[in-house]
This record gives C-alpha cells, structure tokens and sequence, in this order.
C-alpha cells in the first residue's frame, strides 16, 4: 500500500487527462501541468483570421470496448462528433481506394476542443514548464520556469509527457525509468497548414499518400462544426521530416507548399507551418504505462502504448487506475 495525498500530472494531452479522471473518480486530490496555455498536447487546433484547422491529431478511432464506451459518452455530451468526410488513398493523382471502413470521430468545433471539456472541472496549472522535480524526503517539489518553486509538494508525479521531456526531468539516479524513455524513438512531423480563398477542387476530403513529402491531406472544414472556410492540413512523411528536422520554417515552407500546390492544382492563398518534434512513436514499448513505487513517480502516454488519441488515453487511464489499486 502508498500513502498518497497529493498527486501532480505534468502534461494536459489525453493521456494525462485520463489518468486525472481515473484518479479523480476515487476523490484524490490531482493538479495538473502543461507548459502550453491550453490542454490537449499533440490534439491540437490553430485558428488564423476565420479559419480553423487540427494540425495535430486529425481524429480518433475507438476499438477497444471500453473506449468505445468512452467515446460513446463523449458524443452524447456534444464534445465530439463523426466525420463523414470521404477517406481515401490517393497515388499518382488517383484514388486508389475508398476508405469506409473506419468510424472516425473530430472534437468539436475543432480537435482540442474536446480536451478543453474534460478539463472543465479539474485544477490545471497552464503556462508552466516543468523544468525540475526534487525529492524532499517522502515529498516532490516542482519547479517551473514561469513561476519558480510550485507551492505545493506531492506524494507522486505523473508524467504524461513524450519519452525526452520525461528523461530530461526524471533524477539520472533513477535508471530504470531512465533507460524505459531512453529506449522509445520519436519520429517528427513537419506540417503545413494551408488557408485559401477559394475551395480546392480534389474528390476527397482526406488522403494518404505515398507521394513525397505528405503522407496525410485533409480539408479542415469537411468535419463537423467548422468555418465554412476552406482550410488543409498536409502532414509529411517521417523520413522526410526527419531529413529537414534542422531546417527553419522559413526553409522549410517553399518545399512543402509547392508540393502541396502540385497536388491541388492551385496555388495556396496563406500558409503556416509546424514542426511536431516527437509526432509519434516508432515502436511502443513492453508495458501499456509505468509505476515505480520506490520513487513515486508514473509515466503514461502513447508513446508506451500506440501513437493514436486511444492508445494515449488507454495508457494514462490504466496508469490512473493501477494506482487507484495500490492506494490506502
Ligand atoms: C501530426 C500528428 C498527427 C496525428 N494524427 C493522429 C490521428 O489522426 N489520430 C490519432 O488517434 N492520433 C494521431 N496522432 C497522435 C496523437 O496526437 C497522440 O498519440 C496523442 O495526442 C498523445 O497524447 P499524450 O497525452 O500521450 O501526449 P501529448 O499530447 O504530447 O501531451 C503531452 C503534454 O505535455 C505537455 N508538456 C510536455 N513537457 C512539459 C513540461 N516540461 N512541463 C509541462 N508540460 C509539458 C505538452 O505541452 C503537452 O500538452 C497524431 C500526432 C501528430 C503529432
């Protein structure tokens, strides 16, 4: 048995929300921490003038029972709905295949929006970097860069956040959760984000492509709830991104928008790109999540499960509930 009073979550994407739920549901006391003024991580959203895009997490599926059940409750509160967009792969300037196969579900009016829900009613700490954890005695004590030393001291940290970031604050003492996260590759992701005046003519809604740069297409306002304005998102290949990961965006944005023009045919009105620095895994690991009871600290997310908004909620909901288990 742990006693545990207190419990810190550094990181507000879904694997950090899930394991807060899960925690919250048997009355413990929870504060999470996110370096970016908004929930959501990697389920991420920009808007620019009146356009909306995800230029994260294009959307979920649900194949697990119980997320599913999930899911389920999910869109009977509004927080998300299907996308009916016509899926396909497209090679050569030809669809190959149409994929109806697949439930997909957005959140809405836009990806992150869905996180913003979940954390309506928990105590969440944005705008602070985690940049160091000490243990004082049977205690953490966090420090971040906005703020310095945070008030209040913890019995156990959680950490939903990607395999560096967790290696960078984790103790080097504490060497087996280091080698976990020293193990786990990241691969990137550079991402355009095209705004036009006017609708592109292709005969889909979202595509995976072979054809280099982009793996992924996506006309933003095809999903539910969205400006009518048309927007895409075009998401490059690993190998590729890997390959310009030094590059600036300035450098960057001629190769991907010019590809991105060859495609639709039409030049593109405005742009904006992204690097996803850790986009997703290469290959998970052993273990859906990680307690280690001798240092008090927890580590969930996709990158231990699978790279899909599932595998990050199923990581932190079981890290949530393991814990739940072993409390006095
Ligand atoms: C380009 C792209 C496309 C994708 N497409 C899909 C898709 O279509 N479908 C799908 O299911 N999945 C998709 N994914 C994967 C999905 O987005 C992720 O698997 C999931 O969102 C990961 O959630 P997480 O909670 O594990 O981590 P994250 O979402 O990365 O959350 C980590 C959080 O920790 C915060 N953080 C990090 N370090 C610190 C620190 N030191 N202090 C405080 N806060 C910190 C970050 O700000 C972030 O909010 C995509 C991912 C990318 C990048």
């Amino acid at each position: 048995m742990m006693k545990v009073e207190n419990i810190a979550i550094i990181g507000t994407g879904m694997a950090g929300i899930a394991c807060a739920k899960a925690l919250l549901a048997t009355g413990n006391k929870v504060t999470l921490f996110d370096k970016s003024p908004r929930p959501g991580g990697r389920m991420s959203s920009r808007t620019f003038e009146h356009w909306i895009a995800d230029h994260g997490a294009q959307y979920f599926t649900a194949k697990s029972e119980s997320f599913k059940s999930v899911t389920n409750s999910w869109l009977t509160q509004d927080f998300i709905k299907p996308w009916l967009g016509k899926v396909v792969a497209y090679k050569n300037n030809q669809i190959v295949n149409v994929d109806n196969t697949v439930q997909r579900y957005v959140g809405i009016p836009a990806m992150n929006a869905l996180a913003k829900h979940l954390v309506a009613d928990m105590k969440v700490c944005f705008s602070q970097t985690i940049c160091k954890i000490e243990r004082v005695k049977d205690s953490w004590i966090l420090f971040s860069k906005e703020q310095g030393q945070i008030q209040d001291s913890f019995d156990l940290i959680i950490m939903a956040i990607p395999p560096k970031q967790a290696a960078d604050l984790i103790p080097k003492r504490i060497t087996n959760l280091q080698e976990v996260c020293s193990r786990a590759k990241m691969l990137p992701c550079w991402t355009l984000i095209a705004y036009q005046d006017s609708k592109i003519v292709l005969p889909f809604d979202g595509a995976f492509m072979e054809e280099n740069p982009f793996s992924w297409i996506a006309r933003n306002n095809s999903k539910p709830a969205r400006s009518n304005h048309e927007s895409w998102t075009a998401q490059a290949h690993p190998e590729w991104s890997s390959k310009y990961i030094n590059y600036t965006n300035q450098e960057v944005e001629p190769l991907l928008v010019s590809a991105f023009e060859k495609i639709t045919g039409q030049s593109c009105t405005s742009y904006q790109s992204h690097l996803w620095r850790y986009a997703r895994v290469e290959s998970p690991g052993n273990e859906s999540f990680i307690l280690d009871k001798n240092s008090r600290i927890g580590i969930c997310g996709d990158w231990l499960l699978h790279s899909t908004i599932e595998g990050a909620w199923t990581s932190g909901q079981m890290l949530g509930q393991q814990i739940n288990k072993i409390l006095d």
